[in-house]
């Protein structure tokens, strides 16, 4: 029976740590979160985000901003807190509205203010193994299989999805602990077979329950980055959330596992922070 990855207990761990380090270097970290529009989940990101950061001793600034906002009035905001001495972490909250480049957004921003890790300078330096901010989820991801082993070098990993915030930047990460890695996409064939030659599986795929129970390898390590909003089928009022693997048929297989909700998600804020630490660090801030 897997072991269970637990996600909130390590990132507990994790803030608590960063909570007592600022205390100690006298820091002030200071994080702005920007969110354009009314996305509803973006709102419970940024709010979790902005507590996140409170209990860690970070002081956070939350800019609210219209969905009508044009992309003029957001690169003249981010070119403020580009200035800002006092903030040291930048955060756009993504997706941004259909009218809005996200692209020329993450560019106009201070890669040394870039705690997601997602300007282009972050990506190529991770890509070239040169110390940069390491996207949040993936990093989250990395702690939690260092977790059960501490050294994943030699394994066999494989990794579904291939976006720029998750899929990439894992197989990044995977490749530099020595992993053999094996990247996955929708145009992959053979999925199953893929993954039963995998020690350590990556799932970020968005499709809820798609990864089924007698594609994990015996043994192996599952890391669940998806997370889908479904009916709940106890309750047809009700919905839940679930992940990308089959976690019930997956467990009896797997060596750990992480669940959904309660894995990788709160790792992702824990590494928010870690980086906006370290961003503050840097300066002696
Ligand atoms: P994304 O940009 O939509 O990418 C999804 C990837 O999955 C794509 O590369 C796609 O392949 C691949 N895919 C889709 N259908 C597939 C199939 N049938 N077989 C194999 N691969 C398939 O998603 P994302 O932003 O990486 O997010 C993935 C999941 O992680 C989502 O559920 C998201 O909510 C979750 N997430 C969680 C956190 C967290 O903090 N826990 C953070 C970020 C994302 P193609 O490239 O070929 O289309």
């Amino acid at each position: 029976m897997a072991q269970i990855l637990d996600g909130v207990a390590l990132s507990r761990r994790i803030r608590a740590e960063l909570a007592s380090q600022i205390t100690k270097e006298g820091l002030s970290p200071g994080l702005a979160v920007v969110l354009v529009g009314e996305n509803p989940a973006s709102q419970v990101y940024v709010r979790n985000k902005a507590r996140a950061a409170e209990e860690t001793g970070i002081l956070s600034q939350t800019h609210l901003l219209p969905a009508d906002t044009t992309q003029t009035a957001l690169l003249d905001l981010i070119a403020r807190l580009n200035e800002d001495p006092k903030i040291h972490g930048i955060l756009v909250q993504m997706p941004l509205p259909p009218a809005l480049d996200p692209q020329a957004v993450i560019a106009a921003m201070d890669p040394a203010k870039d705690v997601d890790g997602f300007h282009p300078v972050n990506v190529g330096r991770l890509s070239l193994g040169l110390p940069c901010f390491v996207p949040c989820t993936p990093q989250g991801c990395m702690l939690l299989l260092r977790e059960v082993l501490p050294d994943p070098a030699g394994k066999r990993a494989l990794v579904i999805g291939r976006s720029n915030i998750v899929g990439k930047p894992v197989a990044q990460l995977l490749l530099q602990a020595d992993c053999t890695v094996t990247m996955a996409h929708s145009r992959t064939p053979d999925l199953a077979g893929e993954c039963r030659r995998a020690d350590i599986l990556v799932a970020a795929i968005g499709r809820p329950h798609f990864v089924q129970g007698d594609w994990i390898k015996d043994g192996a390590i599952v890391i669940d980055v998806g997370i889908t909003r479904v009916a709940d089928s106890a309750d047809a009022e009700k919905t839940r959330l679930v992940g990308d693997v089959d976690y019930e048929a997956a467990t009896p297989r797997a060596a750990a596992i992480t669940p959904v909700p309660g894995g990788v998600g709160p790792m992702t804020i824990a590494c928010l922070m870690r980086n906006t630490f370290l961003s503050a660090q840097a300066r002696g801030l």
